[in-house]
Formats: C-alpha cells, structure tokens, sequence
C-alpha cells in the first residue's frame, strides 16, 4: 500500500486538543482528512461542533483550505453498549477507587486508532493525528506513549503498513496546548478555539467563561479553564 507522505488523517472530535491537533496537521501536510467517533457519549454535543469548526478552520488560511478534505464520522455505538463510564451513562462525575476517573471507558483510544488507522491504510493517509496527551491528569492509560508506540508497532505489523501514528501534545500541557494553537494560527485560532469547539463532559451549551463554554466543574472543564488561566497569565 503506498501512503501519500504529505498527508494525514487526524482524530476529530471538536474539543480543543483534537482541534489544535487539525490546525498542526494543516500547518504540515498538503492533505488532511479528519474522522470522528460517535459511540453514545454523553456529550454528542461535541459531534456537533466538527462541522463548524472545520468550516471555521479553513476559513482562517486559504493554504490551510486547500488541504482540508473529507470528513466522516464512524458509528462505534457497540462501544457505549459494552463498556460502563460515565461517558457513555448517566453516571456522577467522580474518581473511582482505583483511582481512574469514571469517564474512562476501557480501550476506547485504542478502538479509535485502530479505526483510524484502518480509514488512513485505505485512503492513503499516512500520518494518524491524535490529540492525546499524558502530560495534563487525565488518567488515562490508553493516552500515554508507551501505548500509542506499542499501538504503532501492532498495527503496522498487522496491516504490512508504514503508518506513524502522531501525537503532537503528547508532552505539553493545557496551557501550551493554547501556546501551540497561538503558533500557528495567532489570535484568531485561539479565539476560534474559545468560540467553537466543545470539551465539556457534560455537553453543556449554556455557561459561557473566558476560556469557552462548559459546565466549569467537570474534569474537562477544569483541565480546560485552569490551562487557559496559566496561559493567560
Ligand atoms: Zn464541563
């Protein structure tokens, strides 16, 4: 399979990582799709935002609209149906004695790749973008490198491939993640950020704060809130 070495593929979901993630894709490769997942998360508003905030990503360079592609969104319900987490269920927000937050659900970033990495094998693509980080506290052991890089292996290994899987905010946190968006795109990035994407677990709309709406107390929220405070300051 010949993959197009200026393209790439990244996971989309309308949060500000995954964003950010679009915008450092665009500023590299003459080819950029996006994917995104629903699989009955609580906050589906988020599947809402892809589209606008894509609109508004292109409209922000003529460089940057030239390589902006297709998008598609990819049904993984069997996922909310087989795990329980707080972002699949009605459940309260809160750590579990395990010490994993409750919106874990189990492989879920590991599903994702390897979907993505099917979509990128067929379409050519051959950088996979993923905003996952382990640096900020998010607990999530299917964020970290260690798993993406053993991901990388298996996958390549299983399809004959040279796919590399990209993970830009691996090692910076919240408030850098906002310092890279302003790199690239200056303040009308960041603000695009602020105004249209969505993080909040919630999925709520309705409390505006100077670093975006969301509920202000979910774990989304406060990661997002407490970067946007360091890196205003
Ligand atoms: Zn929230």
């Amino acid at each position: 399979m010949d993959l197009d070495p200026s393209s790439a593929l990244v996971l989309f979901s309308g949060g500000q990582d995954s964003t950010t993630c679009l915008a450092w894709a665009l500023s590299r490769y003459q080819r950029v799709e996006t994917i995104g997942f629903s699989y009955g998360q609580r906050h589906a508003v988020e599947m809402e935002v892809r589209e606008p905030v894509r609109r508004a990503i292109a409209g922000l360079s003529v460089v940057w609209a030239n390589r902006l592609g297709p998008d598609r969104v990819v049904s993984l319900d069997v996922l909310g149906s087989i795990s329980k987490s707080a972002l699949t269920a009605d459940l309260p927000m809160e750590t579990r004695p395990d010490g994993l937050p409750v919106t874990f659900v189990p492989g879920r970033n590991l599903v994702f790749l390897t979907f993505a990495a099917i979509v990128a094998y067929q379409r050519g693509l051959k950088h996979v973008v993923a905003g996952v980080c382990e640096t900020d506290f998010s607990g999530y052991p299917d964020c970290r490198d260690d798993t993406v890089k053993a991901l990388q292996v298996a996958i390549n290994l299983g399809m004959e491939a040279r796919l590399v899987l990209e993970t830009p905010l691996m090692w910076i946190d919240k408030a850098d993640t906002w310092r890279l968006a302003e790199s690239m795109g200056g303040h009308a990035l960041v603000d695009l950020i602020v105004e249209e994407t969505h993080t909040c677990y919630l999925g709520d709309r309705a409390r505006r704060h100077d670093w975006g709406v969301g509920c202000g107390a979910c774990d989304a929220c406060r990661l997002r809130a407490n970067g946007w405070s360091r890196y205003r300051a």
